[in-house]
C-alpha cells in the first residue's frame, strides 16, 4: 500500500518518534506548525473517522491525553490543539491521525477566525440538533 504514514510506522521512511506502542505510533509532524506539534496515528491502516473502527479509536485517542501532557511539561504551551482532518481539502495525508499542536504566544497559528460565529435563532438550533440526532446510527 503506498501509505506515507504506514511507510513511517514500518520504519521504511524516517521519522521523529517520539511514542510507539503496540497499537499506536506518535511522531513530530515534517511541517511544524508551532514548536512540538505532533501526530499520533493508530498502526492499522485506516482512511480516516468515517472508516476506523470503535476499538481502533478508542486505542489511539486515549493517547492524546498522555501527549498532550507530556507537551506542555516539555514546552510550556499557552494551550494545545487537538485537531484531526477528514477528507479533501482538509485532509492531505489518507492515514488517520490526530494533531497535537502546542500554542505559544503570538505563534502566528490561525486556526478559527474571530468572526465566523453564525447566528441562530433557536429555531435554528433546533433543526441542527435534529438533523444530527436523525443521522445517528
Ligand atoms: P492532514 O492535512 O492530513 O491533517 O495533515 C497531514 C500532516 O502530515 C501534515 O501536517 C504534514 O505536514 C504531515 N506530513 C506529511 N508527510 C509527512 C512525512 O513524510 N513525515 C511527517 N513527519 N509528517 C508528514
Ligand atoms: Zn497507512
Amino acid at each position: 500500500m503506498d501509505c506515507i504514514f504506514c511507510k513511517i510506522i514500518a520504519g521504511e521512511i524516517p521519522s521523529h518518534k517520539v511514542y510507539e506502542d503496540e497499537e499506536t505510533y506518535a511522531f513530530l509532524d515534517i511541517t511544524q506548525g508551532t514548536k512540538g506539534h505532533t501526530l499520533i496515528v493508530p498502526k492499522r491502516h485506516v482512511r480516516n473517522i468515517h472508516d476506523i473502527d470503535e476499538a481502533t479509536a478508542k486505542t489511539v485517542f486515549a493517547r492524546v491525553p498522555k501527549l498532550a501532557n507530556a507537551l506542555k511539561k516539555a514546552f510550556d504551551p499557552i494551550g494545545i490543539n487537538v485537531i484531526n482532518n477528514n477528507d479533501k481539502p482538509l485532509q492531505s495525508v489518507f492515514h488517520f491521525h490526530i494533531h497535537l499542536i502546542p500554542r505559544y504566544e503570538d505563534d502566528g497559528m490561525v486556526l478559527q477566525t474571530e468572526d465566523n460565529q453564525q447566528d441562530l435563532s433557536e429555531a435554528d438550533y433546533q433543526a441542527v440538533r435534529e438533523a444530527i440526532v436523525d443521522a445517528l446510527d
